[in-house]
């Protein structure tokens, strides 16, 4: 599905919650609220506030994603998950106030939406005001009709949502409002990542204590009580925390290997072999020999192809002997390279994607090294990178 010129996929594991929420309303609160429906109503009632409160999310992400365009940001697609939506860029924001609006656009929509539908009920602050007593409150509950009731129901839920989302901890809205504001102050996103990201980390953990609480029978307010909701809550906590872990050593990769040219982390001794050479003396000589892992086949000067361990392996080795490199080898025009004035991280990326482990670096159309996944890591491991991640820009918003 394609909105905006922005790809929009919907996962699997949606359906959980979307399962979820429409038992939940059409069994617990709409039969609470009208004891007089017929269960055709609850359930249709609830099957279309399901839909609609993913249209919901999808609206929040979307408007990250048009005011991250707006400010230069290539949005590759919008994902909802079974944690709401996620919205993946290729670059993220170079500036804080970029980051600043899109982050913030996204529970002022929800509040909107949510407000919005609140009016619409036609409930009126005064008669709000009234329901302080439960037969009150039943009384009117009882007299709305389904298009109400679900509006009702939409419009806290997406308030719900932006207060949620507000909460600042990085990678939530909230976090990266409060990482734009500090980069802002302090100039250093680094230092900003790292403060909002361990806000994140903290209320992830109460997050799960909460949830671990609930599930050995305690109640608390708002989130009340119950095994399932427990478990649900420090579920989210769970995915919170990693999140928070990730965006920050994604950071810390990206300012390690950004303008670090690969030049710098190639290995240049490389040895090579030539087309006519059997399988089997490429492994005795080579792949033994050697912790090189992919060799470019050479005749006289020319680059014609590379070949790798994986090539290799794909054959019985009894037939080795009677195999030329040339009929294993990737041909040049279908190799891929990086040129040694390519960032770094770039290449890691490119590697992470094609799900290769090393790739040729040429220099003015010779081959001038090979650069290794294993030598990025290593390089980041002695500069100071607790982990190292391989992929980028997956942060849920
Ligand atoms: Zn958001």
């Amino acid at each position: 599905m394609r909105i905006a010129g922005i790809d929009v996929t919907v996962d699997w594991s949606l359906l959980i919650i979307f399962a979820l929420i429409t038992t939940s309303l059409a069994s617990g609160l709409f039969p609470q609220w009208h004891p007089a429906w017929s269960p055709a109503t609850s359930w249709l009632t609830a099957l279309a506030a399901a839909v609609l409160f993913f249209a919901s999310v999808l609206a929040h992400e979307l408007s990250h994603s048009l005011v991250g365009r707006a400010n230069g940001i290539r949005i590759k697609r919008i994902t909802l998950f079974v944690f709401g939506g996620m919205a993946q860029m290729e670059n993220e924001p170079g500036r804080w106030p970029a980051e600043l609006w899109m982050a913030i656009v996204g529970p002022v929509t929800s509040l909107v939406i949510g407000v919005l539908c609140l009016l619409a009920t036609g409930i009126g602050a005064s008669a709000a005001a009234q329901m302080s007593s439960v037969p009150e409150l039943e009384r009117l509950l009882a007299g709305l009709d389904p298009g109400r009731t679900l509006l009702l129901w939409l419009g806290q839920i997406n308030i719900v949502l932006a207060i949620f989302n507000l909460v600042p901890a990085f990678p939530l809205d909230g976090g990266r409002v409060l990482r734009a504001i500090l980069w802002g102050i302090t100039h250093d996103l680094r230092r900003a990542t790292r403060f909002a990201s361990a806000l994140g980390q903290a209320f992830a953990w109460i997050l799960i204590a909460a949830g671990i609480a609930m599930v050995l029978g305690v109640s608390l307010p708002y989130f009340g009580s119950g095994a399932g909701n427990g478990i649900w809550l420090a579920f989210i906590g769970w995915f919170l925390n990693n999140a928070a872990l990730t965006s920050y050593r994604q950071l810390l990769t990206r300012d390690l290997l950004q303008d670090i040219p690969v030049r710098r982390l190639m290995v240049t001794q490389i040895e090579t072999v030539w087309p006519d050479m059997p399988l089997d003396m490429l492994v005795s000589n080579f792949l033994l020999r050697t912790d090189q892992r992919a060799f470019p086949v050479m005749e006289g000067e020319r680059l014609i192809g590379l070949v790798c361990q994986r090539d290799v392996e794909r054959l019985p080795p009894a037939q080795r002997h009677s195999t030329s490199v040339r009929e294993v080898m990737k041909p040049a025009d279908q190799i891929v390279f990086v040129h040694a004035d390519d960032d770094t991280l770039d290449v890691l990326s490119l590697l992470a994607q094609r799900d290769i482990n090393q790739v040729l670096v040429l220099e003015h159309d010779h081959v001038a090294g090979l650069v290794r996944r294993a030598d990025i890591l290593h390089w980041l491991a002695l500069h100071g990178s607790p982990k190292s991640p391989t992929r980028r820009g997956d942060g849920p918003r």
